[in-house]
């Protein structure tokens, strides 16, 4: 059976906050603009430990409970970091006018001291990762798993798929299957 990671508690949530606030004023002395508090979330889920989000004007840092519970120092430096250079980034010149880790970013990024890698690469064993769901197929001699996609096809009629080693067409028996 796979372990998987316990998130961060609240102690350490509160912790990952604090240096929220400690980079967002960082930088307000660095490229002299007022930055608001920006609600921080620990909802993050898959191969990112952070995210930096604009939807509908709202502004928010979100962050993976798991990896950071894994690897705490390190997201705690360099993680919390890249997320408030790009609310940063973003108040200075706009989302919509810079790509997320283009030189704008990146300069905040030098800045600060740190190294602009746009992600980390951590060692996923114990996170618990977004699996894309499948869907469970048969055919005269086993079963396929189909991406969404493709039974989507399927389904709208635009698309027949045949096994290629028996050769008889795959049929959805109605039952979604989830697949890693
Ligand atoms: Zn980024
Ligand atoms: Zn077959």
């Amino acid at each position: 059976m796979k372990r998987l990671i316990e998130p961060i508690g609240p102690e350490q949530e509160r912790l990952v906050r604090e240096e929220t606030e400690r980079w967002i004023r960082r930088a307000e002395e660095i490229c002299r603009i007022d930055l608001s508090p920006i609600p921080v979330l620990f909802d993050l889920r898959g191969r990112a430990a952070g995210m930096y989000r604009v939807r509908g004007g709202r502004r928010t840092i979100r962050y993976n409970p798991h990896l950071f519970a894994k690897y705490f120092r390190e997201n705690l430096a360099t993680t919390v970091p890249h997320e408030v250079a790009h609310y940063a980034a973003d108040l200075l010149h706009g989302w919509r006018n810079i790509r997320p880790h283009g030189p704008e970013w990146q300069s905040i990024m030098r800045a600060f001291g740190i190294d602009p890698r746009a992600t980390g690469q951590y060692d996923l064993t114990g996170i618990p990762v977004r699996r894309q769901r499948r869907f469970t197929y048969h055919c005269g001699c086993r079963t396929h798993l189909l991406s969404t996609c493709r039974h989507n096809r399927v389904m709208r009629g635009e698309a027949v798929y045949f096994c290629n080693r028996c050769g008889e067409q795959l049929n959805f028996p109605g039952d979604p299957a989830i697949d890693g």
